[in-house]
């Protein structure tokens, strides 16, 4: 067992069997052991690959969503870009590489992160510091202990939670793969499925057909529309997942092989589908406008991916890879039919594109 599977032992033998959405919250969170808190999770070399690190396309067109966003709100002369879970910082650094052009942009432009892992948030940091010296053509020159900020005008701050989001301008949230990263807890006939050990082995208990509620993904939701409606925003939220009824979407992937959740507990990265239907009822009762959800690759190409594929093609000897990551991305024997895509607004005259 390694040291996270005796912590888990040591709370079944103390406590009982834990439900589904414990079992996720200490294996991806504890403080020491936690999946999210000692590894970077990407790329060959990690568990698993996410739009933003397939294609730059991806993030260029997102980029340029959230540049028409902020010009549909008017322009602001100061507005938050918050992106919750954002990974190595990738699909952040490719926005403001895309907005940059657009006048006014930049300046007006704070990012704000919403991160809990210790050595993902070190990544962000390296990967928009490049960023920085990429746009204006020197290296960072950030001091020590001050926030670093880049493009000269932008600043970035972190935050563990949302209740530490500047609420006093206008704001424009992205989540890409984040609410799947959020605890489920599941449902079986006469009561809950658990995890409990059996001779030092970890199984679940119950037996049925399973439902998934995720409480963690809905007190999340309540507190972005929160949010929205306080700061007049925008919300872009990517993810796979389904509209009704989903059954066991429980997952584990370890090195880009789907494994038992119950094996590598600590070292695989855990995941649920997103109930797409469950947030938007969310929203509904919160007042927020809701489009979609579409699937990725009808929103992609809403918004000009293939345009952006046209145009990178055009530039490079690589076309073979444009082509591949576009299809990898919109294909719906790929990413583009179990992906899908939700917007949030409040206020009167948004109107989010690519829906
Ligand atoms: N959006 C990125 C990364 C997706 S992985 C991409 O597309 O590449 C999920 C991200 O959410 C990681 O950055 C992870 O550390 C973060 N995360 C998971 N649970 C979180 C929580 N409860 N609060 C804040 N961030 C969280």
């Amino acid at each position: 067992m390694n040291e996270l599977e005796k912590y888990l032992k040591t709370q079944i033998e103390a406590h009982g069997p834990i439900d589904v959405g414990m079992f996720m919250n200490i294996a991806l969170g504890h403080p020491q052991h936690g999946y999210y808190m000692k590894k970077d999770p990407f790329g060959a070399g990690g568990d698993f690959t996410t739009a933003p690190e397939i294609s730059q396309m991806f993030g260029e067109v997102i980029g340029a969503w959230v540049a028409d966003i902020w010009m549909q709100m008017g322009s602001p002369d100061k507005f938050t870009l918050l992106e919750c879970g954002p990974g190595r910082g990738t699909l952040m650094a490719d926005i403001l590489r895309a907005a940059q052009n657009v006048s006014g942009f930049r300046a007006a432009c704070n990012v704000h992160l919403l991160e809990i892992s210790p050595v993902l948030k070190k990544i962000q940091e390296e990967t928009l510091k490049a960023c920085h010296a990429r746009a204006d053509g020197h290296p960072a020159k950030d001091k020590e202990g001050q926030t670093p900020a880049f493009a000269g005008v932008t600043t970035i701050g972190w935050h563990q939670t949302l209740e530490t989001v500047p609420d006093d301008v206008p704001i424009i949230v992205i989540a890409n793969e984040f609410f799947d990263a959020l605890p489920v807890r599941q449902m079986v006939p006469g009561g809950e499925r658990k995890i409990d050990l059996k001779d030092d082995v970890f199984v679940f208990t119950g037996d049925g057909p399973i439902s998934e509620v995720s409480p963690a993904s809905i007190s999340f939701m309540n507190d972005l529309c929160a949010l929205m409606k306080k700061a007049s925003g925008v919300a872009l939220i990517i993810d796979y997942g389904y509209l009704e009824g989903s059954g066991d979407t429980f997952q584990a992937v370890y090195k880009h092989q789907y494994v038992s959740p119950l094996e590598h507990i600590g070292d695989a990265d855990l995941t649920a589908h997103v109930d797409f239907g469950a947030l938007k009822q969310i929203a509904f009762k919160n007042g927020v406008q809701v489009s979609g959800p579409v699937e990725q690759g009808a929103f992609l190409k809403a918004i000009g991916i293939e345009q952006r594929a046209a145009y990178l093609s055009g530039k490079t000897q690589d076309q073979d890879q444009i082509k591949i990551a576009l299809k990898r991305l919109t294909d719906s024997s790929q990413m583009g039919s179990l992906f899908k895509v939700m917007s949030l607004h409040y206020g009167a005259s948004i109107s989010p594109s690519g829906f």
